[in-house]
């Protein structure tokens, strides 16, 4: 089942140039890393991120998945669609009790459609069993009401799946190698032999960090990574978060040349001022790629106004990585 899920991934995810006026007058380029395109059923970075752990829990023998989220989580989403395909029972622990009776949103809908048990509990219970994840005590309690788990954290951020996102940048590499040799006379010019260098930004959105965590710890040295938060108030959170994982994933590791951004959020999660929506319509018009708006269009907007500020040293090559793609109501 995990075979099938793996071979009917597009990998490497394409690599698409845009030619952007506002970001070609701050004299910097811009690639999309199409990561949205991997997978149908479990897009964008969720496909990176769970495939690792599918495998892991499927080496421990576990036919069961539990895992966190809020009420619009895409991680809960594509948890459940990863676990079906994979042959795996799921639980999702929602946030709120108070949506328990209500009508499902489409993300919840979705999860359960394909097969999630919901289980909504209060904030406090909610915020409480998260603090105390790691203690024994915990994971007995939600034996005994679930069966044996395999725990994902809630967004889905573990060292295995930062590992997993790495390679969106090992694919950026070899396609940027490509690109050089097939565009330019002398492929191992004065900016090193080959793939990603000191022009380089490569920049995602950040939820809980495991993406960004990712992409920042593959960057060969000189290159930089962006990442721009969606939810507000996670500035210093979430720069340890991605440092934990860091060390979680890479024997203990620290990688420097990484920063996120926490004003582009936009007012916080699943809110989408009427700029950002301009400049994403604009940005569709222009380009005719429909763009995720909760998380991959603040990105860009962040980029923009980052190029406009003349933050980036003109010929800095810019990737977004496209994380996902637009739900229904994008
Ligand atoms: C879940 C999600 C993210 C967040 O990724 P993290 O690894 O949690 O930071 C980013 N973009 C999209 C489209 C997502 O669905």
């Amino acid at each position: 089942m995990l075979g099938r899920l793996s071979s009917s991934a597009t990998l490497p995810s394409p690599l698409r140039p845009v030619a952007d006026p506002t970001l070609a007058r701050a004299g910097v380029t811009l690639r999309l890393k199409r990561d949205d395109l991997i997978h149908p059923e479990v897009p964008g970075n969720k496909w990176r991120k769970l495939l690792p752990n599918l495998r892991a829990a499927h080496a421990a023998g576990h036919h069961r998945l539990l895992t966190f989220g809020g009420a619009y989580s895409h991680h809960l989403t594509a948890t459940a669609a990863a676990a079906r395909a994979a042959g795996l029972a799921s639980v999702g622990l929602v946030r709120g009790d108070e949506l328990a009776d209500r009508p499902r949103n489409p993300a919840l809908a979705a999860a359960e459609r394909d097969g999630m048990e919901l289980v909504f509990v209060s904030r406090a219970e909610y915020r409480a069993t998260l603090d105390a994840l790691d203690a024994p005590a915990t994971r007995r309690r939600l034996a005994e009401r679930f069966g044996p788990f395999y725990l994902l954290p809630e967004g889905g951020s573990n060292a295995l799946a930062a590992r997993g996102a790495a390679a969106t940048v090992a694919e950026l590499a070899a396609q940027t190698t490509q690109t050089t040799q097939t565009t330019q006379t002398a492929p191992n010019g004065p900016d090193g032999p080959n793939g990603l260098d000191a022009r380089d930004v490569v920049c995602c959105p950040v939820g809980s960090g495991g993406t960004l965590a990712g992409i920042a710890a593959a960057l060969p040295p000189g290159a930089r990574a962006l990442g721009v938060a969606v939810l507000r108030g996670g500035r210093g959170y979430l720069e340890s978060r991605v440092t934990a994982l860091h060390r979680a994933g890479w024997s203990g590791a620290t990688f420097p040349r990484w920063e996120i951004d926490h004003d582009h959020h936009g007012g916080g999660y699943g809110r989408i001022p009427p700029e950002l929506a301009a400049l994403t319509d604009r940005f569709e018009r222009d380009h005719g790629i429909r763009l995720e708006r909760r998380y991959v269009a603040k990105a860009l907007a962040c980029l923009h106004h980052r190029a406009e500020r003349g933050d980036f040293p003109p010929g800095t090559r810019l990737t977004l990585v496209v994380t996902g793609p637009p739900s229904a109501s994008d």
